[in-house]
């Protein structure tokens, strides 16, 4: 059963290719990336294995198969949530979607049952470990499936932080259904979890589809921690007012802390973390979908599988435990395309608080190591003078030959300085105090600050004390941070954040060898207050506001917007959707942008598919024509006109 019938029958009757598909129903102009190679390969009877950063476009890539193929797309996906927002979008775009899972009546299912085995459904979204009862299986023999598609596949894997044990199941699938085409789909680039699932899934014989994993649209930015709420403040203020946002804490108190500190200053944000009862947690969830402007702060519980595309920052308060986990948590960010931000701040407090975990964990000592190897490899990254894109690419084996230009060192280009001397000092500091000192007090002692605790160790007698008052502080613990980083030095998570010597330090004590450091930029008062950066002579640099890029020329256009926004809104409210599975931000902006004038003309805009043109494009194009026809005041046409019915459709 084709979507062409009773989607686009006016429109295209006989045409049932993929681009048609993605033309008509979802109102896309081009594929993107590997989605026609991997849409081409799978129609024609294929098994797929698609590695796509998120926000890549991984879901069209089974969705269209599934729809230009005759019979079922079986989909699996860990979470229902996810699973229930991929369905409305697709009933607004027209297509026949259901799903089955534990939160439904037995009668609900039942339905959803018939419709599969009538030939009623498209596509049909499953739970694993619903799907791999034998009882489902058995009634999936006697369908025509279209394909299955295992989404979100590295939780099949162990070695990745999401495993699901129900993933391990669906090896079965390729025995039970001999051609049919599978296709798998992460957006985890490690090659460990990539061999993980060919081996579990028994797609050893699938063509691997390797996407880039960059997200140009993302801006990177890491400074250090000075004052967490403080800078959290002036990066919403200066960047992301009224925009929706997720700040990662790394615990529950901290998660309420910040939440109620948003709270007090006026931001609507809530808290999300697994201490909270499972019915706020979800209610927080929820606003966090269905409005605008909300500021999520959370723990890591918070992501897997929360797909809104117009999150506009990931802020991360504390250190995630590895570029794997920072890449996908700062994907969360601008899945739209749109531009996004991912900021971090960190201190040495993070790296020490971090180590502490590891070492009290329940792991071996094997798995240990590796973690207290990914936390350094993450120092690395944060204290990096060249661009971040590079080095965050490179750790997932891929090569950016340029500089992005759309990350802070890139922006802001960090001077790097002959530390060596300096380095020295700090080392030898650390070894006169017996490497039992946090980098507070051995700051303290380089700067020869005279008191209680310097003076209690008698450590105002030794030959480092004072040796460093050249400098402040602050640039001595960015000294300290980015020795820890390149492995001279060690926190010593059981000593409360002692700092140790490593071996490697030796040739740089003994002068043998020359020590690069990087000098953070410094910032002026105004530009800590706006947001923005400013160079170390306190000129603006490139760093626009990304509000500046995308405002509105005039006042009618910004009027406008709200005017579909509210629009948006409304309908998304009636319809319990989220408002961007109407239409999203980039759809209403290129409205505003080409004034259309008809229906036709509305149909060239980006994510206008035919259904949602037939649905609501009058409205629409009644809203964006108002301005011009002079409503008599008072009189809102679009409400005179009578809206469509949409209870009745959905
Ligand atoms: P992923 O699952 O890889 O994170 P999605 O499938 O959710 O990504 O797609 C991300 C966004 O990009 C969605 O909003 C989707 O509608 C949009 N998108 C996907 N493919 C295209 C395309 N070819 N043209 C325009 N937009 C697209
Ligand atoms: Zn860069």
């Amino acid at each position: 059963m084709l979507f062409v019938s009773h989607v686009t029958n006016q429109l295209h009757p006989a045409d049932s290719s993929a681009l048609t598909c993605l033309n008509t129903v979802f109102g896309y102009e081009a594929f993107r990336g590997d989605q026609q190679a991997v849409i081409d390969h799978l129609i024609g009877g294929g098994d797929a294995l698609v590695l796509m950063p998120t926000g890549g476009g991984k879901s069209l890539c089974y969705q269209i198969p599934a729809l230009v193929r005759p019979g079922i797309g079986v989909v699996v996906t860990p979470l229902i949530a996810l699973m229930r927002d991929q369905v409305n979008a697709l009933r607004l775009a027209g297509v026949r979607a259901a799903c089955i899972n534990a939160t439904q009546t037995s009668e609900e299912r039942w339905q959803v049952i018939q419709r599969a085995s009538q030939g009623d459904l498209d596509l049909l979204y499953v739970a694993p470990e619903r799907l791999t009862r034998e009882t489902s299986l058995d009634f999936l023999a006697g369908l025509d499936v279209a394909l299955f598609a295992i989404d979100e596949a590295h939780c099949v894997s162990q070695w990745g932080h999401d495993f699901r044990p129900d993933y391990m199941g669906l090896g079965v699938l390729g025995e039970r259904f001999p051609g049919v085409p599978r296709i798998a789909l992460t957006a985890t680039a490690d090659p460990r979890t990539r061999e993980e699932i060919v081996e579990r899934l028994g797609l050893g014989h699938a063509r691997v589809f390797l996407g880039g994993f960059d997200r140009p649209n993302i801006r990177y930015h890491v400074a250090p921690k000075d004052n967490a709420h403080k800078q959290l403040l002036a990066f919403l203020k200066g960047e992301h007012q009224g925009e929706s946002g997720i700040v990662y804490r790394i615990s529950r108190k901290k998660v309420e802390e910040t939440a109620r500190w948003l709270v007090d200053k006026g931001f609507n944000a809530f808290p999300y973390h697994a201490g909270l009862p499972g019915e706020e947690r979800q209610l927080h969830q929820d606003r966090f979908l269905k409005e605008e402007g909300v500021v999520m702060v959370a723990t890591i519980a918070f992501g897997l599988g929360i797909d809104k595309p117009d999150v506009r920052f990931v802020a991360h308060l504390d250190l995630p435990k590895s570029l794997e986990a920072y890449y996908q948590e700062t994907g969360r960010a601008g899945r739209d395309g749109e531009p996004a931000n991912a900021f971090m701040i960190y201190g040495m407090q993070d790296v020490a608080t971090l180590g502490f975990f590891i070492d009290q964990s329940v792991a071996g000592e094997e798995q240990k190591r590796l973690e207290r190897q990914k936390l350094s490899t993450f120092l690395g990254y944060c204290e990096t003078i060249r661009c971040r894109r590079q080095v965050l690419l490179e750790y997932f084996d891929e090569v950016l030959a340029e500089p992005c230009g759309n990350c802070d060192t890139c922006l802001e280009p960090v001077e790097g300085w002959d530390g060596t001397r300096e380095a020295q000092m700090a080392l030898s500091c650390v070894y006169r105090t017996d490497q039992r000192f946090g980098v507070n007090y051995l700051v303290d002692v380089l700067r020869g600050v005279e008191n209680d605790r310097v003076v209690s160790f008698r450590h105002h007698r030794l030959s480092t004390y004072g040796i460093g008052k050249h400098l402040g502080a602050k640039a001595w613990r960015s000294i300290f941070r980015q020795l820890v980083a390149a492995g001279f030095l060690r926190v010593d998570y059981e000593g409360h954040g002692g700092l140790k010597l490593e071996e490697s330090c030796r040739p740089v004590l003994k002068g043998e060898k020359q020590v690069r450091l990087r000098k953070d930029p410094v910032r002026t008062r105004k530009a800590r207050a706006s947001g923005a950066a400013f160079d170390s002579s306190g000129k603006p640099t490139a760093w626009k506001s990304r509000n500046s890029e995308t405002a509105f020329d005039s006042s009618e256009s910004a009027t406008l917007w709200e005017r579909l926004r509210e629009m948006r809104l409304r309908i998304a409210k009636e319809q319990e959707v989220p408002p961007y599975v109407i239409f999203h931000d980039a759809t209403l902006r290129e409205m505003i942008h080409h004034m259309p004038k008809s229906l036709d003309e509305m149909a060239g805009i980006p994510g206008i598919g035919a259904f949602k043109l037939k649905r609501y494009g009058e409205v629409f194009l009644k809203l964006l024509n108002l301005s011009e026809e002079r409503a008599p005041p008072g009189r809102d046409p679009v409400k005179a006109k009578g809206d469509p019915d949409l209870s009745s459709e959905f």
